[in-house]
């Protein structure tokens, strides 16, 4: 068995909560673009940001496999709402629990934890992305304090009524080897000349929250600076590897409701006198969908348990980089075939398919482009790709 009888049995408990709390109203906050602060609540009720935060924060304490399946879970649902749940916690909590200051935890984390409050962490900028050591973003010491100025791009969980913060990288000066320096730092919400920009009009994750942000001599204390001086880049891309995985669960979530709402479909739809189902066409295309989410789920808890196991940085990397392309692709494919064993009903909104299917695009650009993956893969098996 892939996964531990506690791993299953919370499964039950977070889809139970995800088919009361999520399923009915999903259509409706898709459609409005409505971010549901109180779903976010309960969520935090349940503990499902808490998972992996020690219990003197107000977390479970608990492994990376379980953060894995509730996102699974959520995503099975709704996509956007799977996000909010990485993001809050990969982006958001993972960052201050890995690299914060004990003064840092104890200010932030309670909150988080609980769902009271959300974090974001700007890394992409208008100028870097995938390149995204080319940050321009500058914070300046003046005194005891940091002024920052720039800008972010795309950044989740950055404008809703309960963020708290978001954590950017800003150059902060140039090493010996004239690279640029690059360090994270943390701006509360609020922060005069911290610009939360109107939030983008997006192709799917209508839920979730995006925003640009700009940042116009943004002061903050010099003990807002986020783990080492000078790391803030290289944190991130550890905190990206974890991210990777996460969303792979988020893949794997909606691949498994591509299956089961098909399944289902095929076998009341009919055509010519008999079910959809019958036909191999449909059915083989279907089985092809069976296969995706084993897989997909395969890599994706292999790779949450080599997290939990404390495997080495690069072993983790490369698992974390091949299940977030496979999944992420297989995604992709698998809302195309949903779509397209739906027929005409696929292409209407009043069909969960239909959100899957502009839902699982993003799922192969964000944290990390398939491109991105491929090149990291490659260079994990020693290959001199640039
Ligand atoms: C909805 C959404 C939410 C997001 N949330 C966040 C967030 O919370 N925080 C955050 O920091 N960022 C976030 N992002 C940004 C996301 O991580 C980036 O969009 C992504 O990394 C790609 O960067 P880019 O958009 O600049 O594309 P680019 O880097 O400009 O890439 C454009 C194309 O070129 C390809 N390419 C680039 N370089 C190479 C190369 N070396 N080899 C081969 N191909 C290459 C890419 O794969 C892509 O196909 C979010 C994005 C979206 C859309």
């Amino acid at each position: 068995m892939l996964l531990s009888a506690e791993h299953e049995a919370f499964r039950r408990t977070v889809r139970e909560f995800a088919e009361a709390e999520i399923a009915p109203y999903v259509a409706q906050w898709d459609r409005e673009h409505h971010f549901p602060v109180d779903l976010v609540r309960k969520m935090g009720d349940l503990g499902l940001f808490g998972l992996i935060a020690p219990e003197e924060y107000g977390g479970a304490g608990g492994d990376f496999t379980s953060l894995c399946v509730a996102i699974e879970e959520l995503g099975r649902v709704d996509q956007a709402i799977g996000i909010t749940l990485e993001a809050g916690v990969g982006l958001g909590i993972n960052p201050i629990l890995e690299f914060g200051t004990a003064e840092q935890k104890e200010r932030w984390l309670p909150d988080l934890v609980a769902g009271r409050a959300l974090a974001g962490f700007g890394l992409t900028e208008p100028g870097a992305g995938s390149d995204a050591g080319a940050t321009r973003t500058k914070a300046v010491l003046d005194g005891d304090q940091w002024v920052i100025d720039g800008a972010k791009q795309f950044i989740t969980n950055a404008g809703t009524e309960i963020t708290s913060l978001v954590t950017v990288t800003a150059r902060t000066g140039t090493h010996e080897s004239g690279a640029a320096e690059i360090s994270a730092i943390t701006i509360p919400a609020g922060t005069p000349g911290f610009i939360v920009e109107p939030a983008y009009d997006k192709l799917g994750w209508n839920i979730s929250d995006t925003h640009p942000l700009s940042f116009e001599g943004v002061r903050v204390p010099v003990d807002h600076l986020l783990g080492d001086r000078g790391r803030g880049y290289a944190q991130f891309l550890a905190i990206l590897d974890d991210g990777r995985i996460a969303i792979s669960a988020l893949a794997v979530g909606c691949i498994q409701a591509c299956l089961d709402l098909c399944v289902q479909y095929a076998g009341e739809r009919t055509t010519f006198g008999a079910p959809i189902g019958r036909k191999q066409g449909v059915a083989f295309q279907i089985a092809d969908l069976a296969v995706m989410a084993q897989a997909g789920r395969a890599l994706t808890y292999e790779a949450a348990a080599m997290k939990d196991a404390g495997a080495s940085a690069g072993q983790l990397k490369q698992a974390a980089s091949i299940a977030k392309l496979y999944t992420s692709e297989a995604a992709v494919t698998a809302t195309r075939i949903a779509t397209q064993v739906f027929g005409g009903y696929g292409f209407m909104e009043e069909y969960p398919v239909a959100r899957f299917y502009r839902d699982a695009k993003i799922l192969e650009i964000g944290e990390g482009t398939s491109e991105v993956q491929r090149m990291l893969i490659a260079r994990g098996l020693g290959l001199p790709v640039e």
